[in-house]
């Protein structure tokens, strides 16, 4: 009905209460794990699930398990209010927010590990990152005993990751990627944007941009990664962006290729001012 109000989703910070919840819930749950600072990107997922899950379940952590020493835990940003208010748009039945004492109390000792597709690109660049990132989905899906969990591919390699970890582990999820939702002029949608100056912002369009472009070359009919790679890395850096890597890769195994004889990606990480962004995109020639 036109003006109603969806219910406000019911807010869960304990394990035993996401237990006594999820014994409650009707149907399929799906879930989507976020580390809250929620945007477009976060929304289309939660209206995927809501299109295919009878109950959807947002969860809302910081995980510092997955930042390096040196980078932006306590400084990433943080407004639950608008969280909440964005899962009740998006018709969320229930938030997991977990304290961080919750998710990793004392004595806490397992790691979860995904050898091969997590060793390169940012594995390389973020030393235990994804040790972080597949412990604490393991757990999440785990505790939410979701049926479904999405995930968007601005995290391409993440992706990879816990599609491994949810077979290997055996967990009884279907892994489901959506698509990465972009600023009207091409920027990848990122809780990070919100560090850019206007003229870090402006150069950070580069990356779309050289993705795009690399994306119409290979569809133009070059199928040489290593040109495809120069010429991203070239537009890249000549906006004044530092590239952490352009890799040309399969699609799959995340391993470099030479020649696009099948579907690839090409995956980017670069620093603009003091902040360290990642996209990538489908090439499909
Ligand atoms: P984060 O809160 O950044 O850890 O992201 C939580 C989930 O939202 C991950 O599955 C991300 O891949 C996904 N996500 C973040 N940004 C976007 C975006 N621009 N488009 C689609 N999915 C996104």
């Amino acid at each position: 009905m036109q003006g109603q109000s969806k219910p406000k989703p019911r807010i869960l910070t304990t394990l035993a209460e996401l237990r006594v919840a999820r014994r409650a819930m009707p149907g399929l749950v799906g879930v989507v794990p976020t580390m809250g600072f929620l945007h477009e990107g976060h929304a289309s997922l939660m209206r995927r699930a809501r299109t295919e899950c009878a109950t959807v379940v947002a969860t809302n952590f910081v995980n510092p398990a997955q930042f390096g020493p040196r980078e932006d835990f306590s400084r990433y940003p943080r407004d639950m209010d608008a969280d909440t208010r964005l899962c009740e748009r998006e018709g969320v039945d229930y938030v997991y927010a977990p304290s961080v004492d919750t998710v990793y109390p004392s004595g806490f000792a397992t790691t979860v590990d995904v050898a091969g597709v997590s060793a390169r690109w940012e594995g390389e660049y973020r030393p235990g990152h994804f040790h972080g990132v597949a412990t604490v989905v393991a757990k999440l899906l785990i505790a939410t005993g979701a049926n479904r969990a999405y995930f968007g591919e601005k995290d391409f390699q993440q992706l990879q990751v816990v599609r491994r970890l949810a077979i290997d582990l055996d967990l009884p999820v279907e892994i489901v990627a959506c698509p990465t939702v972009r600023e009207a002029d091409g920027l990848a949608r990122s809780s990070r944007n919100v560090y850019l100056t206007d003229d870090d912002r402006r150069r950070a369009l580069s990356i779309s941009q050289a993705l795009f472009a690399a994306r119409d070359a290979c569809k133009a009919g070059e199928r040489r990664a290593a040109k495809l790679g120069e010429s991203v890395r070239s537009l890249v850096t000549d906006a004044g962006l530092a590239i952490d890597y352009v890799a040309v890769v399969d699609r799959d195994t995340l391993e470099p290729i030479e020649v696009f004889d099948r579907a690839g990606r090409i995956l980017i990480a670069a620093r603009v001012g003091s902040t360290r962004l990642i996209d990538n995109i489908g090439l499909e020639c």
